[in-house]
């Protein structure tokens, strides 16, 4: 365990360093912290000083088949549960997160390189407004009598699903964790979280002080490579629903397991959103929009990033320019430091397909690409994977930059001049996660939001994902929402038809 004594409040240092060494090694397992059966282990590394952190369970089957076994054994007994009592026990949960979101967001932050200011403390806070507002929609699991004969009573019922299966990337672990477990929880299935490799520790620890609220095996997380721990969990016999976020390659091959399987999935897989800069917006708005839809705060690792902002050719010189100035106020530094705004990137793969595709973008004809703000000088983050907010004018509508999830902190931003061709431009990508709209014209608004085939659609602003508004991408972003009421009951639920004659 590395000492962070110098870089955080003491206290805080010493509560992150008991819950490494606590959860060194160890799934959560029925209530308990246990070892992977064939004791194997992986490095979790400190992106921000490149020292190891720790070390994670490294899942086989045998541990993925003991999680799942926990979770089928407690799975009668939690759906047999009154759904309010469920919801009660979920809502003390969110008390006991807060009670230690002090140290998780160091945690979060240390494994991540996410900024514990910007970022790490906001995120818990996400995460337990989203289970209190689950905890308060337990009596919301209802059915409807249906119209058929007087003299035969038609009703529905919902009913939970058995295991549920989350698996989870290294972005935004306890926000995502909790759009998956506080809806399939509260709906009374069970549920195997298999944590990211990456950034274990923080998820781990939040569903631990969870559980010690729940029914042994109510919520397990294992963790371990994606091939070893993550297909396996999905193969499992048991495993009744898959939920999951991440790339989209890995996204197919869980669909394929499922659709043999025949059981249902949700995925959110990322995006290419597009922002669309009409030319009566008003410009600081426009450009705080930017820098909050592009996350850069969270060095871009986003599936919602505003990654292709559309400016009209009347503003994209004063718009780019007040982007650069505004961008190169951010401090990028350690994470668990108070004054930075942006950290590290998660892996040094991460950074490296980063930056080809900057490489890419400087090798383009006409293309201007600009790196923004200062790396950090600190002598403790000279191997930190840091890398500066970066802005790419001139490119073609069919560059890689244009196209794909960069997954970094990369913008493209491009002019236009007519609204049919710039709308054609937007929904012209494969993913179709989120956009934004910039005008104060009312009529201009809704024309755009009408043509816009994106999930998630905003005006005027650059929201990230909110509790109560269903969230979901179409094409190839995913299949499902996350978020609301409707994801609860569409997703974690199975509606029975019951009819009796009563005659
Ligand atoms: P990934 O899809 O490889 O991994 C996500 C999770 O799936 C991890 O827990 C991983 O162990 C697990 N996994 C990997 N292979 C699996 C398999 N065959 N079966 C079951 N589970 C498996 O994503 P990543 O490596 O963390 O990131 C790679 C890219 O994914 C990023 O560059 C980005 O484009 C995208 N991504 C998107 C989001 C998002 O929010 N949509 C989040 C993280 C990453």
């Amino acid at each position: 365990m590395i000492n962070i004594a110098t870089r955080i409040d003491p206290a805080i240092a010493s509560a992150v360093s008991e819950t490494i060494t606590q959860l060194h090694g160890r799934h959560l397992i029925g209530n308990a912290l246990v070892p992977a059966v064939a004791g194997a282990t992986l490095e979790v590394l400190d992106p921000a000083t490149g020292a190891v952190l720790g070390e994670a369970p490294a899942a086989t089957t045998d541990d993925v088949a003991r999680a799942v076994d926990a979770a089928s054994a407690a799975f009668p007994g939690w759906a047999a549960t009154p759904s309010r009592q469920r919801g009660k026990l979920l809502a003390e949960a969110a008390r006991a997160i807060a009670a230690k979101s002090g140290a998780l967001a160091a945690v979060l932050a240390l494994e991540t390189g996410k900024a514990i200011r910007t970022e790490c403390r906001g995120e818990i806070a996400t995460a337990i407004d989203i289970v209190t507002m689950y905890a308060g929609l337990a009596s919301e699991l209802k059915g409807e009598t249906l119209p058929f004969d007087p003299q035969i009573l038609t009703y529905t019922s919902r009913e939970p699903l058995g295991v549920v299966a989350a698996i989870l990337p290294w972005n935004v672990p306890l926000v995502l964790m909790m759009l998956k477990i506080a809806p399939a929880l509260v709906a009374g299935n069970t549920v195997v979280v298999k944590a990211s490799e990456e950034a274990p520790f923080a998820t781990i620890e939040m569903a631990r002080l969870m559980a010690e609220l729940l029914p042994a095996g109510v919520l397990n997380v294992i963790c371990g490579t994606g091939r070893d721990c993550g297909s396996a969990l999905v193969e499992h016999p048991a495993v009744a629903k898959v939920t999951f976020t991440g790339s989209q390659a890995v996204g197919e091959l869980i669909y394929q397991t499922a659709a043999r399987k025949i059981i249902p999935v949700s995925l959110e897989l990322g995006g290419k959103s597009p922002m669309i800069v009409y030319p009566d917006a008003d410009m600081a708005r426009v450009v705080a929009g930017a820098i909050a839809g592009m996350r850069f705060t969270r060095q871009g690792q986003s599936c919602t990033a505003a990654s292709r902002i559309y400016v009209h050719n009347t503003l994209i010189d004063a718009f780019v320019a007040a982007l650069r100035d505004a961008v190169a106020k951010l401090v990028i530094g350690d994470p668990l430091d108070e004054a930075t705004d942006i950290g590290t990137v998660i892996s040094q793969r991460q950074k490296a397909k980063i930056e080809s595709y900057l490489a890419l973008g400087e090798r383009t004809a006409g293309a201007q690409v600009a790196r923004c703000g200062e790396l950090p000088r600190a002598g403790h983050l000279k191997d930190g994977l840091f890398l500066q907010p970066t802005i790419v004018t001139g490119l073609p509508e069919d560059s890689p930059l244009m196209r794909e999830e960069i997954f970094g902190p990369v913008v493209c931003v491009q002019p236009w001049d007519d609204e049919d061709d710039v709308i054609a431009r937007a929904n012209d990508s494969d993913f179709g996660l989120a956009a934004t709209v910039w005008t104060h014209d009312l009529r201009t608004a809704l024309r755009a939001v009408q043509r816009l085939d994106a999930g998630y659609v905003q005006v005027n602003q650059n929201l990230t994902i909110q509790p109560n508004l269903s969230y979901g991408g179409f094409r190839k972003s995913g299949l499902g929402k996350e978020a609301s009421l409707e994801a609860m009951l569409e997703h974690f639920t199975k509606k029975k038809t019951v009819v009796i004659d009563m005659r």
